[in-house]
């Protein structure tokens, strides 16, 4: 296989990866490789499957448009539907033929002398594609976190990534660390179950009510006869979350209200939720809405004020083999110990695997020593034909479907233009790239990551310059708009001449 040329390698068999494949396909590219870790394709779906998962964003938003699902069985559904929703895209438009398993990527150059990508698999392979499309999620990479003696610890310690459905949890003695968006969904299960549950909370989290419910028979059966019911419920989910993210988070600056209102919701929920003062204050945020990422859930907050729930704000000390010790030297006896500390992203995900570019640049020491940046959150200079599906400034909106197709409708007319040419490598301009760079900063000034109090909030969206680079600080709108509409001369178009199959 080494020496043969694929049309493109793609790293990741998750909707990213496979929303790019479709694209590449309705192209005319047939000749693709994807590149898995896992044993299966559905990227976080197929990853996580701890009790309660669920998805966040309505349904009917989190899905490719060009693909509707009429059977959700609720507003918002099971990950075990969206993983049954991966496999069914997948065999639909006849993916799995290019998929590898099991596949782990140390590693991707370009070779200069072919004009291809030279990709390096653990064990020693070397796959070859014209192009590189790197997609391989944002929360991909599970952080565990550094605290003394978790080894020590005698019963069982799972990530929530790495759920294990044999560990019994009935009548067991818990402890969670984390309270993210993941920890809202898993603490009411496992109090629904456990004999006792402990939630250590760093930072407390924005929760606010989930709008959920079974979608009846009636509506999935319109969803199926009519998709442009489905069309309007989608345009509903997606204008809600747009309006949620644009007035609230992107334009803090000029619309304080829009942004104080989000704050309102949660804390109104929680009032409601929660009667006791003191909790309510442990469960309180101090930042201001939308720095770190607020979830929805109507069980979360009540799941404290049940008797055998504990919510310890007090900062671990260190695990023992028993259980673990809090700095004011409280300790709690454990059985299982689940660790909802999320994801590393800033450390080890940008980029996920070593990607070297012309000139021996290093994608990840470049961005560290530079800044983050791609242009468009797609494209590198010094990368050619190289696709970064998670880079900087790529999420758009806030479901990652809304990113997928803007990144799909940015490659159709970069590669028919690359086709009309004759071009066979394509590289954004330095300028094109320091110009919407530019851009990008001005607008994130605006933005309650840079406008509002964000600093006690740890949020995952900054990195280690401060910068909050991973969402677009732009409307999905105006995102998808330069995707269809962006100037081809930021782009250099060239004819190389080298034959495939040349490397
Ligand atoms: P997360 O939001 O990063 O939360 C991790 C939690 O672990 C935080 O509360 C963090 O505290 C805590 N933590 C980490 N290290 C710690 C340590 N050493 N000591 C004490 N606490 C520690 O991760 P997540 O909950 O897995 O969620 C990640 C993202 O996944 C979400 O924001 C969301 O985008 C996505 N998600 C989506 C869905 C969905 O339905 N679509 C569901 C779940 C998750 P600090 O906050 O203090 O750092």
């Amino acid at each position: 296989m080494g020496n043969n040329v694929h049309d493109a390698v793609i790293v990741g068999a998750g909707f990213g990866g496979m929303g790019a494949a479709i694209q590449l396909q309705r192209l005319g590219y047939d000749d693709l490789v994807i590149l898995e870790r896992e044993d299966d394709l559905g990227g976080t779906w197929h990853v996580n499957r701890y009790p309660g998962l669920a998805v966040d964003i309505p349904s009917a938003t989190y899905s490719y448009s060009f693909e509707p699902n009429p059977h959700w069985s609720r507003l918002f559904a099971p990950g075990a539907e969206l993983k049954a929703y991966a496999v069914h895209v997948a065999e639909k438009y006849d993916l799995r033929r290019h998929m590898r398993f099991h596949t782990v990527v140390t590693g991707a150059r370009w070779d200069e002398e072919t004009s291809t990508w030279h990709v390096a698999v653990e064990g020693g392979e070397t796959v070859v594609g014209r192009f590189l499309l790197t997609a391989t999620g944002f929360l991909s990479q599970p952080r565990l976190p550094d605290i003394d003696g978790i080894e020590d610890f005698a019963g069982t310690v799972m990530h929530t990534t790495r759920w294990d459905d044999d560990v019994d949890l009935e009548g067991k003695r818990i402890g969670v660390i984390g309270t993210g968006a993941t920890a809202v969904q898993l603490v009411p299960e496992l109090a629904a179950v456990a004999d006792h549950l402990t939630v250590y909370q760093r930072t407390p989290i924005c929760v606010s009510p989930k709008l959920d419910g079974p979608v009846p028979g009636l509506v999935r059966a319109a969803f199926a006869r009519l998709p442009l019911t489905q069309k309007a419920a989608r345009l509903v989910g997606t204008s809600l979350l747009e309006v949620m993210m644009v007035a609230g988070v992107l334009h803090f600056r000029d619309l304080p209200a829009a942004n104080q209102l989000g704050k309102r919701v949660c804390e109104a929920h929680l009032r409601r939720q929660v009667k006791d003062p003191e909790l309510r204050a442990r469960l309180t945020p101090d930042y201001d809405f939308g720095c770190k990422r607020p979830t929805f859930s109507n069980t979360y907050y009540p799941t404290f004020t049940r008797p055998h729930v504990d919510l310890e704000t007090a900062t671990i000390d260190h695990v023992d083999t028993d259980g673990i010790v809090t700095v004011d030297g409280r300790r709690a006896d454990l059985d299982i110990l689940v660790l909802a500390t999320g994801f590393s992203l800033w450390e080890t995900n940008f980029p996920a695997i070593q990607v070297v570019g012309r000139e021996g640049r290093d994608l990840g020491r470049w961005w560290r020593e530079t800044r983050f940046q791609a242009y468009e959150g797609i494209s590198v200079p010094g990368f050619p034909n190289f696709f970064c599906l998670n880079s900087p400034y790529s999420y758009s909106g806030l479901s990652y479907f809304t990113t997928i197709e803007t990144q799909m409708a940015h490659l159709a007319r970069l590669l028919t233009a690359m086709a009309q040419r004759g071009a066979d490598v394509v590289e954004v301009t330095e300028e094109a790239n320091a110009a919407f760079l530019d851009r990008m900063t001005g607008l994130l000034g605006n933005s309650v990551f840079n406008a509002g109090s964000c600093s006690t909030a740890r949020s995952y969206y900054f990195n280690q310059h401060g910068e909050a680079v991973l969402l677009r600080p732009t409307s999905t709108l105006s995102a998808h708009r330069e995707a269809v509409r962006f100037p081809l001369e930021d782009y250099t178009f060239a004819a190389t001449g080298v034959p495939a199959g040349a490397s």
